[in-house]
């Protein structure tokens, strides 16, 4: 497929894709940030892609979309021989993964919008940003092409596919967002979290009833607005939100966010894992390590 073809591809599927310089990383336009909030029409696509000389630039986001995009072989490797001893791997062997400069893209849309991540040698794209995708051509002169699957394999978070631990350790939350996690890990450096990942446990209804005695959602919050003996607001974690959207029951341990953010209101347990991309089963091993 060309440049153009491409763009189209991604269109069908509801993602933004933005033209970038060719052998280079940056935005032929101006202001592509508006495209993680519209997407191009066909004649813009056209416009951009039309000729052979340009780079495209996958916007994540859209859909849900993250790019795991791994620095170099090694890492790839590494992740590749941990997530094969997965049962997810039936399905993720199948998603799009990308051959970069000098590592690797493994393309997944997740149930939930997910967070930026910083993991040692890996980088996780999920909101504010774009990435290069085939067929555009590094500055080092390394074409993008693809290594296996077609298209993003839908996961319900990011820890089906990476250590738990290492993302709740690692998630970026946005400055603004006025969020603090009272469970933020520091791991070890003697603790490998890809080994420690693998031994798996089945938590029972006891633990999950101990983990919500032992965490309160308000201290979730740093700004709460008390409206009488049981409920609070504050400002919503997962969208932009200028007066505070979020109810927060102090007596049932359950928030939910009135503009639509939380499918159904959540306990402490779904509010920690939707901060740290992992999902609920995950989220419990975790908290459960920290009681
Ligand atoms: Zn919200």
């Amino acid at each position: 497929m060309n440049t153009l073809q491409q763009a189209q591809f991604w269109q069908k599927l509801g993602i933004a894709t933005i033209p970038i310089r060719y052998k280079d990383k940056r935005p032929e336009l101006k202001s592509w940030q508006e495209f993680q909030k519209r997407l191009p029409t066909n004649t813009e696509l056209t416009k951009w892609f039309s000729g052979p000389f340009h780079n495209i630039g996958v916007v994540v986001g859209w859909q849900n979309l993250v790019v795991i995009d791994f620095d170099s072989d090694t890492e790839y490797a590494r992740w590749q021989l941990w997530i094969a001893r997965r049962p997810v791997y039936r399905w993720i062997r199948q998603t799009l993964q990308i051959k970069t400069a000098r590592g690797a893209h493994v393309y997944v849309t997740t149930a939930q919008p997910a967070w930026n991540a910083k993991l040692p040698g890996i980088d996780i794209k999920a909101v504010g940003g774009y990435v290069l995708a085939p067929p555009s051509v590094h500055p080092s002169g390394v074409e993008y092409t693809v290594l296996a699957g077609n298209l993003p394999v839908r996961i319900e978070a990011l820890s089906d596919v990476l250590p738990a631990e290492l993302l709740a350790a690692h998630t970026q939350l946005p400055e603004t967002k006025k969020v603090v996690s009272p469970v933020m890990l520091t791991l070890a450096a003697a603790d490998d979290p890809w080994e420690r990942a693998n031994q798996l446990f089945e938590p029972d209804c006891d633990l999950i009833e101990h983990i919500k005695q032992r965490y309160r959602i308000e201290d979730f919050f740093t700004r709460l607005v008390p409206k009488n003996d049981r409920w609070t607001m504050t400002n919503c974690p997962f969208h932009d939100d200028k007066s505070p959207s979020m109810w927060v029951d102090t007596e049932r341990q359950i928030c939910g966010c009135f503009v639509g953010c939380t499918p159904q209101p959540y306990d402490v347990i779904d509010l920690y894992a939707r901060l740290h991309n992992l999902s609920v089963q995950d989220a419990i091993k975790v908290m459960a390590r920290l009681l």
